[in-house]
């Protein structure tokens, strides 16, 4: 598994395609220690298999020194982990991308007033708004609709899906930075890869960020979308995300790009301590929801806003 001198994309998808197996999400989402404890009790050993050494997922690309770890490591020295300089460079190395197809529709002050825009609406956390900024969204979107790329709003992506408006985007993972440790964020999670913008937005705000994709043209698109821009630190899993990646869990953020009536119990296993998960949640009508890990058997829900999602389904396609 273990192939050090590969870049990304091809990791994850080198992994089990654990796709087959079913869903299990019936039991109801965690608000209280006791639940939290019956759902852990329930979730088919996936508490354990949390725990398991990391090298049963070894990454193809070459994560950074301080992120590479062997073993859990206390939640207190996993911060001090964090690079900021890496992240740093990895903005630098997106903004430095020579950029393709590029047009007056698709230039870097189109981009700048797409961020401005979703900077009025509410969002104020800079290195988000910089990230949002750095990622040429119209090189993940079909050449016909790239004039339409910095329009603040979702777009088709082929499979009935659709790439994520930008300012959910960033209103999303702004609120997954909001945590208790500055904002600092080792290993994050996206549930539904769609065309790997999101997972480029992230790969700017963490050191590691790992992304699920159940339709397998989607999870291909994604590789191919993100290959020419050569970030290090994603890795592309082809599976049903609504079972984690218990492999290398725990996770300081999880973000769902898919609407479920409820956070499947695994993922909420899969957070670390102080983890924050921001989830779209509901049918017609759905709410943007941040549920924060406070303890082992402790977790907190805050409803925050209104928002619309594709849906969320189990296994793959
Ligand atoms: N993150 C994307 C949004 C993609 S739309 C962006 O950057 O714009 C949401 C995606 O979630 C779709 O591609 C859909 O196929 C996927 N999805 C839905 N249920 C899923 C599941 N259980 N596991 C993984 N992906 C899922």
């Amino acid at each position: 598994m273990n192939k050090p001198g590969k870049r990304f994309p091809l990791s994850l998808a080198e992994l089990d395609d654990r796709g087959s197996r079913s869903a299990h999400t019936d039991e109801n989402r965690t608000r209280t220690p006791q639940t939290a404890t019956r759902n852990a009790a329930g979730n088919h050993g996936q508490g354990s298999a949390a725990r398991a050494p990391r090298e049963s997922l070894a990454p193809a690309v070459t994560p950074a020194p301080e992120a590479r770890r062997t073993n859990p490591v206390p939640e207190t020295r996993r911060t001090s982990l964090v690079s900021e300089t890496r992240r740093t460079s990895n903005m630098a190395a997106v903004a430095a991308l020579p950029q393709e197809r590029q047009s007056p529709m698709v230039s870097d002050a189109v981009r700048r007033a797409m961020v401005e825009r979703v900077a009025q609406q509410g969002v104020r956390d800079q290195k988000v708004l910089a990230a949002l900024e750095a990622v040429p969204r119209h090189l993940f979107i079909e050449p016909a609709l790239a004039s339409q790329a910095y329009i603040d709003a979702s777009l088709p992506i082929g499979h009935h899906q659709t790439i994520s408006q930008p300012y959910i985007v960033a209103r999303m993972i702004e609120v997954m930075r909001d945590n208790a440790n500055g904002g600092k964020l080792d290993r994050v999670l996206e549930i539904g890869t769609g065309c790997g913008y999101q997972a480029a937005v992230l790969s700017l705000v963490a050191t590691e960020v790992y992304s699920i994709e159940r339709i397998r043209p989607l999870h291909e698109l994604a590789k191919t979308n993100l290959r020419p821009l050569r970030i290090a630190n994603i890795r592309l899993q082809y599976g049903d995300g609504m079972l984690g990646l218990p492999q290398v869990a725990p996770f300081d953020g999880i973000i769902l790009a898919a609407a479920g009536m409820e956070v499947p119990a695994q993922l909420l296993e899969q957070l670390s301590i102080g983890g924050r998960l921001v989830a779209p949640v509901g049918g017609r009508h759905q709410v943007l929801q941040l549920i924060e890990r406070k303890s082992r058997f402790d977790w907190s829900t805050a409803t925050l806003e209104d928002c619309h999602f594709v849906p969320l389904r189990p296994g793959t396609a």
